[in-house]
Parts: structure tokens; C-alpha cells; sequence
């Protein structure tokens, strides 16, 4: 290995295992000890640098937002394994994100599920994450121009939703839109205020169960209705 291979194998280690310790404080709130390993090796082998603008490479592995421009940030890798281990992935499911942002999110679920679609009201970083997901050869992913309170009705039900921005409420079109067992992975709070991290279900018959996992600070959703 290069120093610049080594440098990066580190802060994966790093990441990694502050991740863990986080999961082990948050633990009381979350009731989970420990996150799904194949989240782990999904956040492993994601290249997050590949996501975080080149000046910031060398925090690309720290465990902490990061700006990727147009006032918006990459979520922190703790945040973003919480989140997917919340989705309960399993290797056939197809996934909706709203709020793609950087990609990370997105592609740390493609690496888990068989599709993932990935709604963003702002073209520029949708331009950038298509770049990206093409570069590193993650051909399972697909994204819309949108605004994500309404969904993507098109390819519904969802196995599982995540959104990465704080919503004032809980959407309904998102509830709609999820198969029979799927979760609701969501940020519900005032922007810049007490945010909980929410986890929906919906039964079978279409009944609805919320568990409100964690506080949060996520950036605020846009143009709700
Ligand atoms: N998941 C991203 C982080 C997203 S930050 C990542 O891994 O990098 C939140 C994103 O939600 C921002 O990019 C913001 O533009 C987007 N967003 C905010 N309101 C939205 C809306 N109504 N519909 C779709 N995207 C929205």
C-alpha cells in the first residue's frame, strides 16, 4: 500500500469505529446495541471522499457532516448507518430516497438492495451525484428532479423510505407510497429545532406504527406542499 492508501484504510477503521461507539452511547434511546454488520460492511466499502468536495478529502472519514455546497451537507456516517439499518434491508427490496444531496445515502443503500431511486429539488447536486454514481459504477440507482414531499409515485410501493431532510411533519404521499412492512425512515421537527429521528411502519392492513428513535439535526425540507 501507498501512504495515501494507508491514510485512507485508517480513517475507514476510524469511521468505522466511532460509529460503533455512537451506537453504543445512542443505545439507551435507540434500543439497538448493534448495527446490522452488513450496514458495516456497506459503509466500509463506500468511498465517502468520492462524495465530499476534493478540499475537505482529508475529513472525508470523519465522523461528522460535511458542506457539499448549495447550503446543504453529506450527513454524518453514524446518521446515515442508523438510517439504513432502520430501512431493514434485504438484498431484493428497491428503495426511495428524498433528499439525495451529495449521493452518499443513496449509495450506501444501493450497495445493499437490488434499486434504489432518489428524488432532489436541486439539479445541480443531482447532476454532481449522477457523475459520481456513473464513476464509481453503481448502476442501481435513479434519480429525479423533484420535490420529494410528494413521493415517486411512478415506481411505488417502496420496501423502505429514508429522507434526509427535516420534515415540518410526516408527508402522507410518502406513507402511501410504502409496501405492506416497509418503514418510514424520517427527520420530523422545526428547521434548526428539537428534531426526532422517526421510524414508520405500515402493517399489512395498512395500519400505522410510529417509534420515535432518536433527537436529530438534520437541514430543513424545502417547499412542502
Ligand atoms: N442524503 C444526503 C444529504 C442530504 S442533505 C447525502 O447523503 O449527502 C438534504 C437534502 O435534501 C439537500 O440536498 C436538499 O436540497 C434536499 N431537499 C430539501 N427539501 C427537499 C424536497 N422537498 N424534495 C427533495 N429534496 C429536498
Amino acid at each position: 500500500m501507498n501512504h495515501e492508501q494507508e491514510m485512507r484504510a485508517e480513517g475507514i477503521r476510524r469511521m468505522l469505529a466511532d460509529i460503533e461507539r455512537e451506537t453504543q452511547l445512542t443505545a439507551p434511546f435507540t434500543g439497538i446495541a448493534a448495527l446490522d454488520p452488513r450496514v458495516m460492511q456497506a459503509m466500509a466499502e463506500v468511498p465517502r471522499e468520492a462524495f465530499v468536495p476534493a478540499e475537505l478529502h482529508s475529513h472525508a472519514w470523519d465522523n461528522g457532516p460535511l458542506p457539499i455546497g448549495q447550503g446543504q451537507t453529506i450527513s454524518q456516517p453514524f446518521i446515515v448507518a442508523l438510517m439504513t439499518h432502520l430501512l431493514e434491508p434485504e438484498a431484493e427490496d428497491r428503495m426511495l430516497e428524498v433528499g439525495t444531496g451529495s449521493g452518499y445515502q443513496s449509495a450506501v443503500l444501493s450497495r445493499l438492495v437490488d434499486q434504489v431511486f432518489s428524488v432532489e429539488r436541486v439539479p445541480e447536486l443531482t447532476a454532481e451525484a449522477v457523475r459520481i454514481f456513473r464513476d464509481l459504477g453503481y448502476d442501481n440507482i435513479e434519480t429525479r428532479i423533484g420535490n420529494g414531499f410528494e413521493g415517486w409515485e411512478e415506481h411505488a410501493p417502496y420496501d423502505g423510505i429514508v429522507v434526509t431532510a427535516a420534515a415540518s411533519h410526516v408527508p402522507p404521499a410518502l406513507v402511501e407510497q410504502l409496501a405492506p412492512g416497509a418503514h418510514l425512515v424520517i427527520p420530523v421537527g422545526p428547521p434548526y429545532g428539537r428534531q426526532e429521528l422517526l421510524q414508520i411502519t405500515r402493517d399489512a392492513e395498512g395500519h400505522i406504527d410510529t417509534r420515535s428513535v432518536l433527537p436529530v439535526a438534520f437541514v430543513p425540507m424545502i417547499d412542502e406542499e
